[in-house]
């Protein structure tokens, strides 16, 4: 098969120093390669998935920093551009008591946003088996005519639309836009994944039975994983079939990053069952059975709580043995 092509944020996490603080009274910071799509390019290149990664970073030492190291762990980055016209995109992140997490965004403009439609050029869209994204690059233009230019491609070609929904309400100036931009993302995507909280967002309700109702009104829908961190994670099919799967116990250090490492293990398990069946991605995720989706919820949560275990996203996200070894530990 051909390759993912990944297609949004890469970004520097500044991620402070002192836990349990809020951000205005955080002194330090360390800098981690991040973005939730760049995160997902560089998990699915260390699970052993081909990967392309579009996005924009700034012509400054943090976005020179973001482009070798995708490249360095085997994301192609030749469609990754550099622009004089903003800097790389800054999110710094303070971990508050009780593992929620604050964000202030340095993106007024910042590079991410500057996707131009020539960056997802049709015939690198059109030769995609996948294109993953998630919501931020919806939030500001250029970015966000250019990403759904790119869906449109995705759908005329039948390549598999996969979407982490990953919303960020710090990055919509108006809240009811930002969840019809969410909803209307969910209503292109075949592969789904969603917090629970963000269930609860555009659902009403962190259920089951939202779930469901989700799929009826988003009928392109194959696939809808739900996470709910230490809690672990379930997932509802086409027909009705719901597999769960709990998280593995590991003493969490810094949660920023599971999701990606989580959605990239999930991406991996389903693009090797679509290689063994040939038939496209989207095709082997409505064909998995139950016992093959608790399999791949197994995968994917030992990705997650492989990433939690260590400080940083990228920087900690697993190897294909490394996960192996944790789902093979877990279920003797
Ligand atoms: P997101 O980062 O998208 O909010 P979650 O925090 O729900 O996603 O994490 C994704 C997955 O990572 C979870 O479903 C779980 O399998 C794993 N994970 C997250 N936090 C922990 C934790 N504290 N212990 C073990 N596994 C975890």
């Amino acid at each position: 098969m051909s390759y993912v092509l990944v297609a949004g944020e890469a970004l520097i996490d500044m991620v402070a120093q002192q836990p349990g603080v809020p951000l205005e009274q955080v002194t330090s910071f360390e800098r981690c390669p991040g973005g939730a799509p760049a995160n997902v390019a560089v998990g699915l290149a260390r699970l052993g998935v081909p990967v392309r990664f579009v996005g924009v970073v700034g012509d400054d030492p943090f976005g020179r920093f973001l482009r070798s190291f995708l490249e360095r762990n085997g994301v192609d980055v030749s469609g990754m551009r550099v622009t004089g016209e903003a800097l790389t995109t800054l999110a710094f992140v303070a971990n508050r008591e009780g593992g929620e997490r604050e964000f202030a965004f340095y993106r007024k403009p910042g590079a991410d946003t500057l996707l131009r439609p020539e960056d997802l050029a049709a015939g690198t869209v059109r030769r995609a088996a996948v294109l993953h994204h998630g919501t931020v690059t919806l939030a500001d233009e250029p970015g966000r005519s250019a990403l759904l230019a790119a869906l449109e491609q995705a759908r005329a070609a039948g390549v598999t639309v996969s979407l982490d929904v990953n919303y960020r309400p710090a990055l919509w100036r108006d809240p009811a836009r930002g969840l019809a931009e969410v909803r209307a993302a969910i209503d292109r995507a075949d592969l789904v994944k969603v917090s629970r909280e963000e269930l609860a967002l555009v659902a009403g309700r962190d259920d089951r039975e939202a779930a469901m109702r989700l799929l009826e009104a988003h009928p392109r829908i194959a696939l809808l994983v739900v996470t709910e961190g230490a809690g672990g994670s379930w997932a509802v099919g086409r027909d009705g079939q719901f597999a769960r799967a709990p998280a593995f116990r590991v003493e969490a250090v810094d949660t920023t990053g599971a999701g990606d490492a989580f959605w990239a293990a999930l991406l991996w398990r389903l693009w090797e069952a679509a290689a063994r069946q040939g038939v496209p991605v989207v095709e082997a995720a409505r064909r998995m059975s139950l016992d093959e989706m608790e399999r791949a919820l197994r995968y994917a949560n030992a990705a997650g709580a492989l990433t939690v275990r260590v400080r940083g996203a990228m920087t900690a996200l697993p190897t294909r043995s490394e996960v192996e070894a944790m789902v093979e530990a877990g279920s003797r």
